[in-house]
């Protein structure tokens, strides 16, 4: 399964993300982090093109 990775240079903390994968990302003084090893559930292609700001990739 793919690795989400999050540029935190681009992420603005909206929660995005963690509301709808909460098992792999959580966030943090602003900031969203990875907290799996990898995407459990589904292939985060829907958080991918959820992101307000494109901070979301796939390792
Ligand atoms: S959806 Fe994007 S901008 Fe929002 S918290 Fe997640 S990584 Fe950051």
């Amino acid at each position: 399964m793919p690795k989400p990775i999050v540029n935190e240079e681009l992420c603005i903390g909206c929660g995005t993300c963690e509301a709808l994968c909460p098992k792999v990302f959580k966030v943090e003084d602003g900031k969203s982090h990875v907290i799996a090893e990898d995407c459990v559930d589904c292939d985060c292609a829907e958080v991918v093109s959820s992101c307000p700001v494109n901070a979301i990739s796939l390792g």
